[in-house]
């Protein structure tokens, strides 16, 4: 199919006005489907009709994956209207799929993106509810007899486990234990032998009530040795690089929430009048509103850039893919509990025009642990500080122009040659420290000189760390350096993409980088401090004008249905 941007503009033609009751992939049928724990048929016949699936495809293989910057973005359109169709008909089919390009034989590769080309979802059971995050201890075992592989044990909170065409497991190869004692196997369901495996009953879930949360069972089942996927006791390794593309665009999808739910809230205090004026001109009101907008830019801002670094500086994905995770779902978490205090009684209700609110709440909630939790992405960082601290972060210099500007060309993504760890480099860092050389408009000079402060404190406090401090065990205040240097890389990110934005463009004035620099410098602090008075205005101006002409509030302000 024809360039990202067509395709966007397809997919959003394709779903629909999200605030047309009659829409069967609308808000209405979403809230009514949600109810019902389901997807709306609507929306997901629609996606297959686009044929959704085959965005998570390489183009070596036959499908349309070329930039995971352009994948996010496109994917927001679905997660805008509903993120159960979103991660259930979606993205989950990702999770596993990644983990096949990374490591599979090309016969692999050909035979998942056959599946996925065809429309059918290719499921990634990894965690048992025993072990949750702690995946290396894992229990489910693959075990050699008699030439293929035996299975046995439970996966739990599965999506799609008992409707995919195909499963990539992570199993226990060596019961002896140890890093390499893990093994992915990438199983068509089909191969199954009914008698040796059940799906287990259905999970229920508070929020994301569509998607198909399962488990399955399995007794001495066999499956052919070629399952496993690259080498024997890869298994670990393969997740730490595959996983760095999802949990960059996961939660970088995650932001069309905060767009829907601050789209829904503008509906509701633009129309409502208390005290004989709109409310959305009430100051406390404005200050939510200019907020929330610019955390929505922050968060893409931050997202957009680690998802090009993927292309660009495949060597850092190891600390800027937690980094994402962790800072765009707090601030994602914290933007939509704040508008929901604007939206007052009417985020209560579930029905009504503004239904979609107390889904979206209730939906968003996952970002913060599904695939990773939050406190895993701080230990997951951890033990990179002291070398990214002596080896880059007293460095400065611009970062590439690739990583800031839309559609920079990028070199393709090569997800096998992703690395585990960045050998303490950091160019992200490294651009923030070069930020002050070049002329800096009056207002931000002291912002950006705040980060740059912060950076040059985080640096003399991790030089000196020693093993045993980062540990799963450290302390508090040592996880809290690892939280600290999420806000020092997105400031940089936004730095960036003001800095690169073409002339004219919102992006280039810098009243809304004065408003996410601001909001960053506060996140440290425990609470985001308040976009400055000053430049409250141009932000609500501009939102309200985006909220006029139906054109998303993230950083492509693209046209939306
Ligand atoms: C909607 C949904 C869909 C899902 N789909 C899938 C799927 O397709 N495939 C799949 O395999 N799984 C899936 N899961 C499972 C999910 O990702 C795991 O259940 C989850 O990662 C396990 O974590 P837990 O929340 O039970 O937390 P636990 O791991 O039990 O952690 C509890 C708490 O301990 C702390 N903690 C844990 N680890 C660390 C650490 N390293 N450092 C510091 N503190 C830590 C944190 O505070 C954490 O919140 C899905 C879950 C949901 C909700």
């Amino acid at each position: 199919m024809s360039d990202i941007h067509t395709r966007m503009e397809a997919l959003e033609d394709r779903l629909g006005d999200p605030f047309d009751a009659a829409n069967p992939a609308g808000f209405a049928a979403v809230v009514a489907a949600d109810e019902r724990e389901e997807v709306p048929e609507g929306g997901a016949g629609a996606l297959d009709e686009f044929g959704i699936l085959s965005e998570f495809v390489p183009g070596p293989l036959g499908g349309r994956l070329e930039r995971v910057d352009h994948l996010v973005e496109l994917m927001r359109s679905v997660y805008r209207r509903d993120p159960s169709l979103g991660l259930g008909n979606c993205s989950s089919s990702l999770l596993g799929a990644v983990n096949i390009w990374t490591s599979g034989s090309p016969d692999q590769r050909r035979e998942a993106a056959e599946l996925l080309l065809a429309g059918k979802k290719i499921s990634c059971a990894f965690h048992e509810l025993a072990h949750g995050n702690d995946i290396g201890s894992i229990e489910f075992a693959a075990t050699p007899a008699n030439g293929s592989l035996s299975l046995n044990g439970r996966k739990e909170s599965i999506t799609n486990l008992d409707r995919a065409h195909g499963v990539v497991f992570l199993v226990r190869s060596d019961p002896g234990g140890g890093p390499r004692s893990c093994s992915q196997l990438f199983v068509p369901v089909a191969d199954l032998d009914p008698d040796r495996f059940r799906f287990l009953p259905r999970f229920r879930s508070v929020g994301m009530r569509g998607v198909r949360l399962g488990g399955i069972e399995m007794q001495d089942c066999p499956v052919d040795a070629d399952a496993v996927l690259g080498a024997p006791g890869t298994g670990l390794e393969t997740v730490a690089r595959a996983f760095q593309l999802t949990r960059t665009a996961m939660p970088g999808m995650s932001t069309a929430l905060l767009d829907t739910s601050l789209r829904v809230t503008l509906h509701h205090v633009r129309r409502r009048r208390l005290y004989g004026r709109d409310v959305a001109a009430i100051p406390m009101v404005r200050t939510t509103l200019a907020n929330a907008f610019a955390d929505q830019l922050l968060c893409e801002a931050f997202a957009a850039v680690a998802a090009r670094s993927l292309h660009v500086l495949p060597e850092s994905g190891s600390v800027y893919a937690p980094a994402v995770k962790y800072l765009l779902a707090g601030v994602l978490l914290d933007a939509l509990e704040q508008l929901s205090l604007v939206m007052g009684a009417e985020f209560y209700r579930r029905d009504g025009e503004h239904a979609v609110f107390q889904k979206l709440a209730r939906d968003i909630k996952p970002v913060g642990f599904g695939h990773i939790a939050r406190a895993a992405c701080l230990s997951a960082m951890l033990p990179q500080l002291p070398t990214l601290a002596r080896r880059s972060w007293s460095g400065a210099a611009p970062g590439p122009a690739a990583l800031f500007v839309s559609d920079a060309g990028l070199p393709p993504l090569d997800l096998a040659g992703l690395r585990v760890v960045a050998g303490g480099q950091d160019r992200l860092a490294q651009a923030l420290n070069a930020a002050l050389d070049e002329d800096v408009p009056k207002p931000l000079r002291p912002l950006i000189e705040t980060h740059v402060r912060r950076l040059e404190s985080l640096a003399e406090s991790c030089a000196g760390l020693r093993p045993r401090d980062l540990s799963i065990a450290a302390s508090v205040e040592v996880r809290e350096l690892a939280a600290r240097y999420t806000t020092v890389l997105a400031a940089a990110a936004c730095i960036g993409v003001w800095r690169h934005a073409p002339a004219g463009d919102f992006l280039a004035r810098p009243e809304w980088l004065v408003a996410a620099l601001t909001r960053l410098t506060g996140i440290d602090a425990g609470r985001p401090e308040d976009v400055p008075a000053e430049v409250e205005g141009a932000l609500v101006e501009e939102l309200l004008d985006r909220d006029d002409r139906t054109v998303s509030f993230g950083i492509s302000a693209r046209q939306y249905r």
